[in-house]
């Protein structure tokens, strides 16, 4: 996998069981995932036409608790478009480059992101006003 492929969009929701609901009668199909990531204080459903680990998903996020990053984004801009993650070869030396070059990174090292992949978030001042995140696909 080459990288710059996106993997999915992130959408910050009030109600996950909503959006599920929403993003279901949009896409014609239910979630391939509904999970609850704790150490990012959010539950997440996942919406794929080609599975697992594909590229082109949606993600919606819900926020489990008020001092969720979610639930700050929630309260400063309401629903939307939170997030896009692209897949990258190497997280780390990805990580390393954009550190290096003077980028500022939300993580400085990998975490396990949602679907047990390692993930992590670049500032949004590094992305155009959007809020990056690299995801290191399985090989
Ligand atoms: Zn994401």
């Amino acid at each position: 996998m080459a990288d710059a492929t996106l993997s999915h969009v992130g959408i910050a929701v009030k109600s996950l069981d909503e959006a599920i609901t929403h993003y279901t009668a949009i896409t014609g199909s239910k979630p391939i995932m509904v999970t609850e990531v704790a150490d990012q204080k959010v539950r997440v459903a996942m919406f794929s036409s080609g599975g697992e680990h594909t590229g082109g998903r949606i993600e919606l996020l819900e926020a489990t608790s008020p001092d969720s990053p979610i639930a700050k984004y929630l309260e400063k801009r309401g629903s939307g478009l939170h997030h896009i993650c692209i897949y990258v070869d190497d997280i780390e030396a990805r990580l390393s480059a954009l550190k290096a070059a003077g980028y500022r990174l939300i993580d400085e090292s990998p975490r396990v992101g949602a679907e047990g992949n390692r993930i992590a978030f670049v500032h949004p001042s590094a992305g155009d006003g959007v809020l990056i995140e690299l995801e290191e696909k399985k090989q």
